[in-house]
């Protein structure tokens, strides 16, 4: 298979060939399909398979088709995740003019405000500092959202940020929201949470 073949757009395939990925990885040739048609996803996947730009080719290929707003979040369980997966989403968005903002505990909030003001399409996020800005940082919400990701579920639940992600999870859309949910292992708590927040989800499993 290739980029193309699995219905992305041009200059989301050139980002790819840029990037030097000469095929789609094996998560990237099950997930882009249906992320495409606009399904719900689990995608139980390690570090390492390509789960990264598994999820973000498909949102990016819906932001370039109609851009609205804060367009997507991701939920990452560390800093370092959470500056990987932007940095990701800038490589592979560069031919559409993304914006992304990433918003992690540990780091300068005041700066964080500025970089919300400044409206990006993509927030890549560790929960908790996530949840103090919806609290406290004027005019920033998650109402116009289109797409969440909760990655690394797992390693999410184990750091104890269930109670923060179900007070993420009540604010945002419900309707006309996809959700995709990754994790290295399927546990309980994860099997939970995907529950409480996907919709007739498929479940991709390499
Ligand atoms: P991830 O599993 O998302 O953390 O990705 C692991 C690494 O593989 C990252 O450095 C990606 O840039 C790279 N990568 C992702 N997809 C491909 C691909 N189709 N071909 C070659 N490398 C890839």
């Amino acid at each position: 298979a290739t980029f193309a073949s699995l219905g992305l757009i041009e200059p989301l395939c050139a980002a790819c060939d840029s990037l030097g990925f000469k095929a789609p990885s094996d998560i990237q040739r099950e997930c882009i399909p249906y992320g495409i048609q606009g399904r719900d996803i689990i995608g139980l996947a390690q570090t390492g398979s390509g789960k990264t730009a598994a999820f973000a080719l498909p949102i990016l290929q819906a932001l370039w088709d109609e851009p609205s707003g804060l367009f997507a979040c991701v939920l990452a369980p560390t800093r370092e995740l959470a500056y990987q997966i932007a940095d990701q989403f800038l490589a592979l968005g560069s031919g559409i003019g993304v914006r992304v903002a990433t918003i992690v505990g540990g780091m300068d909030t005041m700066s964080q405000q500025v970089a919300l003001a400044k409206k990006p399409h993509i927030i890549v996020a560790t929960p908790g500092r996530l949840q103090d800005h919806l609290e406290n940082t004027k005019g920033f919400s998650l109402r116009t959202l289109k797409y969440l990701v909760m990655d690394e579920a797992d390693r999410l639940l184990d750091l104890d940020f269930g109670p923060v992600i179900d007070k993420i999870l009540k604010v945002l859309p419900r309707e006309q929201r996809h959700t995709y949910l990754f994790s290295a292992t399927m546990t309980t708590k994860v099997a939970k949470l995907q529950r409480a927040s996907l919709r007739d989800p498929v479940k991709l499993e390499i």
